[in-house]
């Protein structure tokens, strides 16, 4: 997948479970889903923790979005 590293360069990234792109600014976060309980269902939103911006909702789970470290972001990247 292509993001930008810890440097603001855009390039090629291991696909890995968890962690997703924002289709906004381009930058990895790790995403954590959780199962919304059966009649207290509500939107949520998927909110980049960068940028703030919505990459998508949902009225099955909830989004629990991280930024990545410099390091984390390193240790992922495609050689
Ligand atoms: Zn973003």
């Amino acid at each position: 997948m292509l993001a930008y590293d810890e440097n603001g360069n855009l390039r090629e990234f291991e696909e890995c479970e968890n962690i997703v792109v924002c289709n906004h600014c381009k930058k990895l976060y790790r995403q954590r889903t959780e199962e919304q309980v059966p009649g207290f269902r509500d939107v949520d939103d998927d909110i980049c923790p960068y940028c703030h911006e919505s990459n998508g909702r949902s009225g099955d789970v909830e989004f629990h979005n991280e930024p990545l470290s410099d390091e984390e972001v390193k240790s992922l990247k495609k050689n």
